[in-house]
């Protein structure tokens, strides 16, 4: 039966490690982290983990804004909103919370977000700095893995590690942070020949494709240790991840649930890159 790798307690723990190092930063520094998310119209998921993040802010004593504009908003708005949020010294990290409604151009906007307040990582010079392996921010999910796969013990080392997904904001950054931590990396998609047959090479093997339940026993070497990012909803509403836990756990060494895995470890990283932003913001100032 493989260990449960609890991404809840993990995820407490570094959020507690933030929390007194953001208070020894405020009492150094004269002020407090501070993350704005901005979110365009009314997409529930999104307004939950608009919600989410604020709350999280608040729990570990960060200063946060939440702009949530109407669903007609105008790119030159949401352009002008980013760069006053930009020029703005409270502000150190800025989310805008994806996907954005369809007239407005999430490129656009990810570019004009200043790379040292960018603390999701999307922009491009933000991008090339983690492919390069000198990253000023690590994206979260990705980075929520490795954390994960730290706290528990497990190094990639040497390891033959496959992730299931090309996406920019998981699948792509994973294979990159797992290649610098000394894995061999093998990325796979949609058009991957025998996807089974290589998912039963990998000693960790990482699943970002939003397909519920997807991957089981068959797929998965004994003793590998299992990563599932996926979150779907059940027809019943329950979520599920990409892996069928009930069939893998006991083939698996060790693995993440869902909920209560990668999930929590998302904005827990999101926390994380605020500090650091902040941390930056207070070199320049010293100068
Ligand atoms: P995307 O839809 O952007 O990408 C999905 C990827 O999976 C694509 O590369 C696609 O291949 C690949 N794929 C889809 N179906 C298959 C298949 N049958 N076999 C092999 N590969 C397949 O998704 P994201 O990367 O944004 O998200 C993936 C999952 O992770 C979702 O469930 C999402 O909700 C979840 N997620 C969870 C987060 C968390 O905090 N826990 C954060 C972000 C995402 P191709 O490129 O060929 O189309």
């Amino acid at each position: 039966m493989a260990t449960r790798i609890d991404g809840k307690l993990i995820s407490a723990q570094i959020r507690e490690e933030i929390k007194q190092e953001s208070r020894a930063f405020a009492a150094a520094q004269g002020f407090v982290p501070g993350l704005a998310v901005v979110i365009v119209g009314d997409n529930p998921a999104s307004q939950v983990y608009v919600r989410n993040k604020k709350k999280a802010c608040e729990e570990v004593g960060f200063y946060s804004e939440v702009h949530a504009l109407p669903a007609d908003t105008t790119q030159e708005q949401l352009n002008l909103l980013v760069d006053r949020l930009n020029g703005d010294d409270r502000i150190h990290g800025i989310l805008v919370q994806l996907p954005l409604p369809a007239h407005l151009d999430e490129t656009e906007v990810l570019l004009r977000i200043r790379p040292d307040k960018d603390v999701d990582a999307f922009h491009p010079y933000n991008v090339g700095k983690i492919m390069i392996g000198n990253p000023d921010f690590l994206p979260c999910t990705p980075a929520g893995v490795m954390a994960l796969l730290e706290r528990s013990g497990i190094d990639p080392a040497g390891k033959r590690c496959v992730v299931v997904g090309r996406s920019n904001i998981v699948g792509k950054p994973m294979a990159m942070l797992l290649l610098h931590a000394n894995g061999t990396v093998t990325v796979c998609h949609s058009k991957t020949r025998d996807l089974g047959a290589v998912c039963r090479e990998a000693d960790i093997l990482v699943v970002a494709i939003g397909r519920a339940d997807f991957v089981g026993a068959d797929m998965v070497k004994p003793g590998a240790v299992v990563i599932d990012v996926g979150m779907n909803r059940r027809p019943d509403g329950k979520l599920t991840g990409d892996v069928d836990y009930a069939a893998v756990e006991p083939v698996a060494s060790a693995i993440t649930p869902v909920p209560g895995g990668v999930g929590p470890m998302t904005i827990t990283m999101l926390l994380k890159n605020t500090l650091t932003a902040a941390k930056k913001a207070a070199e320049n100032r010293r100068g």
